[in-house]
């Protein structure tokens, strides 16, 4: 506020007013870009423009493997591109692709690949030898995935149309400055020749976290290979410790990426041969958002492998004729709503990419069933949908064990009753070490146990958690949880 003439006392890279610019002072950051860009439109020496900050790529590699680039050196001619009706130019069949030794790529050892007539003149001329990198063909590849087997065009229009735009998008934040920038430029090139028909090829775009490993630190944080670690266990109330072999120094255990010189790598094959893709796969997902960075801990595989035994278990239980929404007593209709729930909140959860929260509602719902003597039939089919997407073997098998011919895969999806799913809720706040992290809403009268599942899965926890073990939680009925790291 006030005089905005004068030369300021301070310069930020932040946003704030504009100073010492006549014509437009006071403006706050936004505005002021605005009525700059309009300015210099209205003088003509200057326009508004989006500076996409796409790098320059190298687009040739000097190896066999690689799509050939489609153009002829005619010693006349000059560089000529090939004819259409000779695309795609393909990649000659060879006994050997090893380089040539002369720096130059494996093709142009090969003469009768090499040699060729000019497409314009018809005089002798020799093809382009150098391949496209690999980005050349993850720039596109989401639309011929839509038709791979088309001889005439890259995808069919009405392919396109029901597919395009991508709807979602899952990788790695590395990705985000190049193989997605160019992936987007070749879209919009693809676009301006009327080939495809959104401007943009991704919708929403998801960057997952990595999954990280326990290192062991010590005082000088330099990092000791796991197998040079011995642990002590926990004992007499004091907490665990970890010490250095060779020396016998206390060790800190802290979050590193996983690394062979550290030995903390988890290979999935040894996991998945041990206990299952189902429990890899289901574990991989409870353990946290997706989005956040998270360390492996068999501890937490071991949990999610008896969940799925548990579900299992289940199964073998006395069924029920029952209807699926039965609220003829008081036991059927905490059912129903349970089951209505349930159906909710994993589809609710799986359509945000919540995966971590939808199985803890099914952790719970399982839970439940295990009280009972028996249920309904009708009930547990429904949870088997639920559960098929997660850990689909397991969900084939209990699909087939029902009774079923055919793979679970394209049975509809369970629907929910908003109304049966409805009861007395109540907020609980979630807190770390006394502060609030996170809240969610919780029906009156819970467990304690099944509250403080759904708290340790919460985003808020996970994030402020960072991996480690609580070391204590308390719950407050219907009120909240307060997790102590
Ligand atoms: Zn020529």
């Amino acid at each position: 506020d006030g005089d905005y003439s004068a030369p300021p006392a301070e310069c930020t890279p932040a946003d704030g007013k504009s100073v010492n610019s006549p014509g437009f002072n006071g403006l706050g950051t936004q505005e002021c870009i605005e009525k700059i860009i309009a300015w210099l439109e209205e003088k003509g020496i200057g326009k508004r423009a989006v500076n996409y900050k796409l790098r320059d790529w190298v687009f040739s590699r000097q190896r066999y493997w690689g799509e050939p680039i489609p153009l002829v050196h005619c010693p006349t001619c000059g560089i000529v591109p090939l004819d259409e009706k000779d695309l795609p130019l393909r990649l000659p069949q060879v006994e050997s692709y090893q380089p040539t030794g002369t720096g130059e790529s494996p093709l142009a050892g090969i003469d009768s690949w090499v040699n060729c007539s000019c497409p314009s003149c018809g005089d002798k001329a020799k093809r382009e030898t150098n391949t496209m990198p690999q980005w050349a063909g993850s720039c596109w590849y989401y639309i011929r995935y839509l038709d791979p087997k088309n001889t005439k065009a890259f995808a069919d229009k009405s392919k396109i149309d029901y597919w395009l735009p991508v709807d979602l998008y899952v990788g790695g934040a590395e990705h985000a400055v190049l193989h997605l920038l160019y992936s987007r430029f070749w879209h919009k090139v693809l676009f301006d020749m009327g080939l495809v028909n959104s401007k943009e090829p991704f919708q929403r775009l998801i960057n997952q976290g990595m999954i990280t490993s326990f290192a062991y630190q010590r005082k000088n944080k330099t990092l000791v290979p796991v197998d040079e670690v011995r642990e002590v266990a926990a004992a007499d109330g004091k907490p665990e410790e970890f010490v250095e072999i060779a020396t016998g120094e206390k060790l800190e255990r802290v979050i590193a990426k996983m690394s062979k010189s550290l030995k903390n790598v988890i290979n999935p094959d040894d996991v998945i041969r041990e206990y299952g893709a189902d429990s890899c796969r289901m574990y991989e997902m409870f353990m946290g958002p997706l989005e956040v960075s998270k360390p492996w801990s068999t501890q937490g595989l071991i949990g999610v492998s008896r969940f799925l035994e548990r579900v299992w278990a289940l199964s073998e239980k006395p069924m029920t004729d029952s209807p699926r929404d039965d609220v003829s007593t008081p036991e059927a209709a905490e059912l129903t709503k349970l089951l209505h729930k349930t159906i909710k909140k994993v589809t609710e959860d799986t359509a945000t990419i919540n995966f971590n929260t939808a199985i803890s509602q099914m952790m719970i719902f399982t839970n439940e069933l295990t009280k009972l003597e028996s249920f309904p039939k009708s009930v547990w089919a429904e949870f088997v949908k639920l559960i098929a997407p997660y850990a689909p073997h397991l969900g084939e098998e209990l699909w087939q064990k029902l009774g079923n011919s055919g793979t679970i895969a394209y049975v509809d999806w369970p629907r929910y009753d908003e109304k049966l799913s409805m009861d007395n809720v109540c907020t609980i706040v979630v807190q770390v070490n006394g502060k609030i992290r996170d809240k969610f809403e919780a029906a009156i009268g819970s467990a304690k146990a099944d509250v403080e599942m759904t708290a340790l899965a919460c985003p808020g926890a996970v994030k402020f958690l960072d991996g480690k073990a609580p070391k204590k939680v308390i719950v407050v009925q219907d009120k909240l949880v307060n997790i102590v790291v």
